[in-house]
């Protein structure tokens, strides 16, 4: 098969790196080495490929899995109706561009076995297709490399890009004596997340998990897995700082699952209800180091409190309210923005809000793929409810009347007309008695069921208040607010409004 550009010094490349990782690093090899076989596999080994099942084998097989955007050119996929022609083969003329060089990128790595999505699940069958998306996790974990065409838009571009030869050696300058290496501090994220396939929802889960990993960027080749990163500019190593611990999360702290949902929900995603399904590998995983922990709807419960205080980052416009059911108002899953999560746990932040209870209805068998319906029992300390009658889009931001004290909402979506909102806090910093929480309102459901539409932070002392400030935090502007006598409700057992001491969260 041809190969385009520097392909060859590219394969040299990605063989000494896949050489010395199989051969020199345990915690790697002990990663892929396992029992573990897809359903199915593209065999590639003698001259042609043809679709062959795990089962019919008579042992594990060593395989490589590919990461790659669809794009919108049609490209070639598993079946009902096919399975038995793909079984006996795939002409090579069938296959796009990158699906060719993966197998050319494969093949001199000893590796005869490859797992491409669209060849190995049957596209038109939705149940096929929910058990193998629910093994996603075991088949990027386990596979001996992940090649990603990282800077390819769609399966006709390939993987080998026309590299330039400026970005392949370190740049070092001597000033005196002394010589300094000059480096991109971005170096990491600019040529593997800032890029077509880095854009993409299902690739977070697929670069995470994976053990191994080479990147064919545009300007260079990237090598990741568990004892290093480099790429053909650094060969050995990427010089410590050049990768951020956000960038390439660890999975086994309880923050670089926040890390992880903050980098995944900036992406793109196709189908809005696989919101849950493209990250349940991630979260399976996370799974492992959390063996006490319940995931619920993309949090977990044992961390809920910071969770929770998830907000949206930067909406420039807020989008529209949610669209079909993916995910219960309280989860990020809820949404197609990108998170951010203001709160990291620390000493000085004391829970306002205590999680009681939390029940799921799942669509299919995996306890981490998608929802029907999910709803969280809660009791807060306390609750203020109000009314912002009207949600400015113009005003500047000011004070409201003499008080002395603001709070700053971030919704999560344009107004739909309500004006009654309730603030629920959940998390308080005791040393600087900040308050962080959600504002809900109520559902035209069951009396006591709220649902979220925004987060808010009071930024002055004390809760509950007599007067606030309400702060639009897109905008920066003033919100007209008059919370009455008997809206401050303390412990919700006072303050004369009814209201339950629990409330259902859907
Ligand atoms: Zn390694």
């Amino acid at each position: 098969m041809f190969v385009k550009g520097h392909g060859r010094n590219s394969i040299a490349m990605a063989r000494r790196w896949f050489d010395k990782c199989e051969f020199g690093h345990h915690d790697c090899r002990r990663e892929t080495s396992t029992s573990f076989s897809p359903t199915r596999l593209v065999k590639i080994s003698g001259g042609r490929q043809r679709l062959v099942l795990s089962k019919s084998l008579n042992r594990p097989v060593q395989s490589a899995t590919l990461s790659h955007c669809w794009g919108n050119i049609a490209i070639h996929r598993l079946l009902q109706d096919n399975i038995s022609t793909f079984l006996q083969d795939i002409p090579a003329d069938s296959l796009c561009r990158t699906f060719l060089d993966a197998i050319v990128i494969a093949r001199p790595l000893g590796l005869h076995y490859l797992w491409i999505d669209s060849l190995c699940i049957v596209q038109d069958d939705p149940a096929d297709w929910r058990r193998e998306s629910a093994a996603m996790c075991d088949v990027y974990t386990h596979a001996s490399l992940n090649i990603a065409a990282t800077s390819a838009r769609d399966g006709s571009e390939g993987c080998f890009m026309n590299k330039d030869n400026n970005y392949l050696a370190a740049h070092c300058i001597a000033i005196g004596q002394e010589r300094f290496m000059c480096a991109n501090s971005s170096l990491y994220a600019h040529n593997v997340l800032d890029t077509p396939l880095g854009s993409r929802a299902w690739v977070v889960q697929e670069r995470l998990l994976a053990a191994r990993t080479i990147h064919f960027g545009k300007n260079q080749l990237f090598w990741t897995c568990q004892d290093r990163i480099a790429c053909e500019a650094y060969p050995e190593r990427l010089p410590g700082g050049l990768v951020r611990e956000v960038d390439h999360p660890s999975l086994e702290t309880e923050a670089s699952w926040r890390e992880v949902v903050a980098q995944y929900s900036g992406c793109e995603l196709t189908q809005s209800s696989d919101k849950l399904v493209a990250i349940s590998g991630l979260a399976k995983r996370v799974a492992q180091y959390r063996p006490e922990d319940q995931y619920v709807a993309g949090l977990w419960f044992e961390s809920l409190h910071v969770d929770l205080c998830w907000k949206v980052g930067r909406p420039e416009p807020l989008p529209p309210p949610p669209g079909p059911y993916q995910a219960p108002s309280w989860s990020w899953a809820a949404l197609n923005q990108r998170v951010i999560f203001p709160a990291e746990p620390s000493s000085n932040w004391a829970p306002l809000m205590t999680a009681l209870q939390v029940q799921t209805d799942r669509v299919g068998d995996d306890l981490y793929g998608a929802l029907e319906n999910a709803a969280l029992w809660v009791k807060s300390g306390f609750f203020l409810k109000t009314r912002i009658p009207k949600r400015s889009q113009d005003a500047k931001a000011q004070r409201f009347g003499e008080s002395s004290v603001s709070m700053v909402i971030a919704w999560d979506y344009v107004s739909d007309g309500t004006s009654e909102f309730y603030f629920c806090p959940v998390l308080q910093d005791v040393t600087r008695s900040q308050t962080q929480g959600f504002v809900l309102v109520a559902t035209l459901g069951e009396a006591g069921e709220y649902r979220r539409v925004g987060h808010f932070k009071e930024v002055v002392e004390g809760w509950p208040y007599e007067r606030l400030d309400i702060v639009d935090a897109r905008v920066g502007e003033c919100l007209e607010c008059e919370p009455q006598p008997g809206d401050y409700v303390d412990g919700f057992e006072k303050g004369g409004v009814d209201l339950p001491g629990v409330i259902k969260l859907v």
